[in-house]
């Protein structure tokens, strides 16, 4: 078995606690448990497979990405285990926990002032520019490229689908390039179209608003990492989602909170979004009914964000 065979059939977790309390079953999916520790290896394995199928990448290549951290540590990881090079950009307002991590994974990271996308030094345009104009290098564009999706069409959703044997009601997951939803919707309802399929958007994103009234319209902001985005990219657009849900930061991050202190789970703020969101579809559903989402990166890569009290007290979250 090689590093990427290890990516994915990770455990699908009960949330024993919260699902006594709401006489319904949450169960997460345990996306930390993958070997480079999130959601993302799943995206970065299937986008580097295909670009290897394609001829798009070759031996001694570079593999360019612009990412929020876990698809760059995904992608170096894989550039390790196959000989390539990885050039990674990274906005300057992400965890710098998880930069260190992609220069200990080997990556060439460059860390690119945080501006709006509409912006041409937005990292995302950085990043196709420096693949553009370096021989041999693909650009994975995870944005864009539905491998990404493809990658959950063809694991996390019949995964989620066999865990389950089947018994599932409600599936509800945030999005950051809507791979991960997109593709797992689409594996569960070509199983059952009954399955009530939701976004959980964070506050700042335009989704929201997209999947419920068709206007590509953000209200508010949040400082949550790796999720919420303004744009349709190709890996969302078409989704079969029923529809948006939202949570605010405080929300999100005080489950992450509560999550680690009932029920043992060390996970990033996205995960605790996630599993407000799926608290509040349960609400919805008959007692008895099973809700699934996605525990989507672990704690320790916010060790010093929504688990340092001094943060916290300075983005103004007084609860812990
Ligand atoms: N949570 C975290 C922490 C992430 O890094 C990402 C990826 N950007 C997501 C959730 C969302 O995943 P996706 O890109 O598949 O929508």
């Amino acid at each position: 078995m090689s590093f990427s065979d290890t990516v994915g059939a990770t455990p699908l977790i009960e949330l024993r606690a919260l699902s006594r309390e709401l006489g319904r079953r949450i169960l997460g999916k345990a996306e930390f448990l993958n070997p480079g520790g999130s959601v993302k290896d799943r995206a970065a394995r299937g986008m580097v497979d295909d670009a290897e199928t394609r001829g798009a990448l070759k031996p001694g290549g570079t593999i360019v990405e612009g990412t929020a951290g876990n698809t760059g540590i995904a992608l170096a990881l894989v550039a390790d285990e196959r000989g390539y090079t990885c050039v990674i950009c990274i906005p300057d307002d992400q965890s710098p926990e998880k930069i260190d991590l992609l220069r200990v994974c080997g990556a060439d990271v460059r860390v690119i002032p945080a501006v709006a996308f509409t912006n041409p030094e937005n990292y995302y345009h950085v990043a196709r520019r420096i693949a553009e104009a370096m021989p041999g290098a693909f650009w994975a564009n995870q944005f864009e490229n539905t491998a990404n999706r493809r990658a959950h069409e063809l694991t996390t959703g019949p995964e989620i689908w066999e865990q389950t044997g089947g018994r599932i009601d409600a599936f509800v997951a945030a999005a950051g390039t809507g791979g991960t939803v997109a593709g797992t919707s689409i594996a569960l309802k070509a199983r059952n179209d009954k399955i009530l399929t939701v976004l959980c958007d964070p506050m700042g994103s335009s989704l929201y608003n997209y999947v419920n009234n068709g206007k590509l319209e953000p209200e508010g902001d949040s400082d949550l990492e790796g999720i919420g985005i303004k744009r349709l990219t190709a890996n969302f657009e078409g989704a079969p989602i029923d529809r948006a849900i939202r949570a605010t930061d405080a929300q999100a991050i005080e489950m992450a909170h509560w999550l680690l202190g009932h029920e043992g789970i060390f996970v990033g703020g996205s995960s605790g979004l996630n599993v407000f969101g799926a608290v509040q579809i349960a609400k919805e559903l008959p007692e008895g009914s099973t809700v699934v989402t996605i525990l989507c990166d672990g704690g320790q890569r916010y060790l010093s964000r929504i688990f340092n009290d001094a943060w916290l007290r300075e983005q103004g979250f007084t609860q812990t």
